[in-house]
């Protein structure tokens, strides 16, 4: 099983434009009801055979939801309380990933990406008929969520949907991203590629990210050219709010706006720094300096895209206020 999960997740991590930052995950389970999944703060590249997984019996996940459980939207408490007894399925191993709960529900084979041309059409408002217009003539069973809070919120609306977990189930998630889930390997994570490659054709996108260079110890910079297509007033009103839960997670609120490195250097707490006429740096370790630059530069690159066609629908406040305060999220952070 470990063999199958290592494939998914290396296949997945390999590629920019399906998962960014410690985004993503996968699954897989057995036939005597223990599911592998990603561990909680890891990436998925990390994935190997000792480390950056954890198993358990997901069954109980699904009896914990279907047991009388009292479930309410966006209740830290009741999230917590979940999140502790998924804790203790674990048997003392890596805490599982925020979304085992929706994972608990889907087939042998689950892949949950960030992927980032679908999300041009996931983040736009009206985002729905849109996307079932790209994708209803190509697949059937197509099912779509709108935009709920990550972990525990996201675990109820999978429930709710029912699904028979024998077909091959295609799941849009509204601001958010997709997750395929079915009993072949090779289909899940082909359909996972596909649809991302589908909507990239489809709208014409591409992307060019760019390697951070080191300018110091815990701090890096990119001068990658998205950059600087927009002015600072653009620049301002795009990064003060977000469109997916990691942007939240990684870099709201964490953004200055200055003209030279030196005028904030040293004297706030802002961790990324858009310096006008030179490009971005990152004050942090390298890890958590490449998770802000790949949410950041997703994010500016999802908006303009979505503004050559139509409306950004940006997440609610309320909803932006829940993942910073999200205690899992908070655990997630603290790891990379
Ligand atoms: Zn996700």
């Amino acid at each position: 099983m470990i063999k199958n999960l290592l494939q998914i997740s290396r296949d997945v991590a390999s590629s920019f434009e399906l998962v960014q930052g410690a985004g993503g995950n996968t699954s897989v389970k057995c036939d005597d009801g223990r599911m592998w999944i990603k561990a909680s703060g890891s990436l998925l590249s990390d994935l190997n055979e000792e480390k950056g997984f954890t198993v358990l019996d997901y069954g109980k996940i699904v009896e914990h939801f279907c047991g009388g459980f009292v479930f309410k939207a966006n209740d830290h408490d009741l999230e917590d309380e979940t999140n502790a007894f998924i804790h203790t399925l674990a048997n003392g191993m890596s805490k599982p990933s925020m979304e085992t709960s929706m994972h608990a529900f889907l087939g042998k084979y689950v892949v949950h990406t960030h992927a980032i041309y679908l999300n041009v059409l996931l983040c736009s408002k009206g985002g729905e008929d849109r996307t079932r217009n790209v994708f209803a003539r190509k697949f059937d069973g197509l099912h779509w969520v709108d935009y709920v809070n990550p972990g525990y919120n996201l675990g109820i609306a999978i429930a709710d949907l029912n699904l028979n977990v024998r077909d091959l189930n295609v799941i849009f998630l509204a601001n958010h991203g997709l997750i395929v889930s079915g009993d072949s390997l090779g289909a899940v994570l082909g359909l996972s590629k596909e649809i991302n490659d589908i909507a990239a054709s489809d709208l014409n996108l591409r992307i060019e990210m760019d390697d951070l260079e080191t300018v110091e110890e815990d701090l890096y910079f990119s001068r990658n050219k998205l950059f600087f297509q927009f002015d600072d007033a653009w620049l301002k009103k795009n990064l003060s709010r977000s469109i997916f839960p990691d942007f939240v997670v990684y870099c709201l609120g964490k953004i200055a706006f200055c003209d030279s490195l030196e005028e904030l250097k040293g004297s706030c707490d802002k961790l990324i720094f858009c310096v006008k006429g030179e490009g971005v740096y990152y004050r942090a370790n390298r890890r958590k300096a490449q998770a802000m630059h790949e949410l950041l530069f997703t994010q500016l690159f999802v908006i303009s895209s979505v503004e050559a066609f139509g409306e950004v629908n940006f997440l609610d406040k309320n909803d932006e206020n829940y993942i910073t305060n999200m205690t899992m999220e908070k655990y997630r952070r603290s790891r990379v």
